[in-house]
């Protein structure tokens, strides 16, 4: 029996084995929904996964690189198998690769449109025909303020406004299907990510919270629960006429 038998639906949400994703996951979990944890490695999904069984809902735990046209095929076939058609993706896989142009490299630039853009995109195709056949489904991807532009972060940046060309375009073409793709454009959230920018600024890690929050009206720094508030909003279905909305979630009107 499968979770759309049981009436429970299926979401998928990628780079869900810590931060923003493993947030997410928990609250669709704790939503309602099964949910489907995709990381690179699955050993490091497990935790995720608990979380999920813990809320009583089906979980499963796939690792597999976004970026890669077979595995995510074959990933979402084996969420069909075992959790049901998927409905909800959560396209949140991302890394940075940070340096001024004048010292980017080829790999730097590849790298990045490649989890964001490219993996946003694969996932998207795969999930969407269950969507289509439901005659309902959310897309929500992660973008950034960075997409407004961010010293050190052109291949970030480019790859976070290219996501929400993409998020528009599908709002677009999947709304008449019941579908809709919206972005989420977050500040500072704090995570590994986060973390790993203080480090590479030479910052120590409470220090850099405390100067981002000094910045922020609501003075605090974003957690990853902020963001998986915004993605339950996005998914919830009495939001079916937001669709193709970038939502900046900074802690202000000051983006
Ligand atoms: P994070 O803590 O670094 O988590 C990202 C997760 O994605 C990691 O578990 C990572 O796995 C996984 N991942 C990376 N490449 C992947 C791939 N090719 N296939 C599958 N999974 C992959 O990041 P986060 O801060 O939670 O950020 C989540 C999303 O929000 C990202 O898209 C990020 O750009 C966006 N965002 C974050 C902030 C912020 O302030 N934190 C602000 C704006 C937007 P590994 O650990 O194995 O690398």
């Amino acid at each position: 029996m499968t979770s759309t038998d049981t009436g429970v639906r299926t979401a998928v949400v990628t780079g869900a084995a810590r931060g923003i994703g493993a947030a997410v996951a928990a609250r669709l979990a704790a939503d309602g929904f099964a949910v489907a944890a995709v990381d690179l490695e699955e050993a490091a999904t497990l935790d995720t996964v608990s979380a999920i069984r813990a809320q009583g809902q089906p979980a499963l735990g796939l690792g597999l690189d976004v970026s890669d046209a077979d595995a995510v095929e074959a990933g979402v076939a084996r969420v069909v198998e075992q959790l049901g058609p998927p409905t909800v993706l959560v396209n949140n896989a991302g890394i940075t690769r940070d340096n001024l142009l004048f010292k980017m490299s080829v790999d730097d630039w590849d790298q990045v449109m490649n989890v964001h853009l490219r993996g946003s995109f694969l996932m998207s195709r795969a999930v969407q025909k269950h969507m289509v056949d439901a005659r309902w489904g959310r897309i929500v991807n992660l973008s950034s303020v960075s997409a407004l532009g961010n010293r050190g972060q052109a291949n970030y940046a480019a790859a976070k406004a290219g996501l929400q060309g993409f998020t528009r375009t599908l709002a677009i073409e999947l709304g008449p299907f019941g579908i809709t793709a919206n972005a989420i454009a977050p500040g500072f959230i704090a995570t590994a990510m986060t973390e790993a920018t203080a480090a590479r600024v030479g910052v120590d890690w409470e220090e850099f919270q405390q100067q981002a929050a000094a910045r922020i009206p609501v003075r605090r720094v974003g957690h990853p629960a902020d963001v998986a508030q915004v993605v339950a909003f996005f998914v919830d279905e009495r939001s079916s006429f937001v669709n193709g909305q970038i939502l900046y979630l900074t802690g202000g009107p000051n983006i």
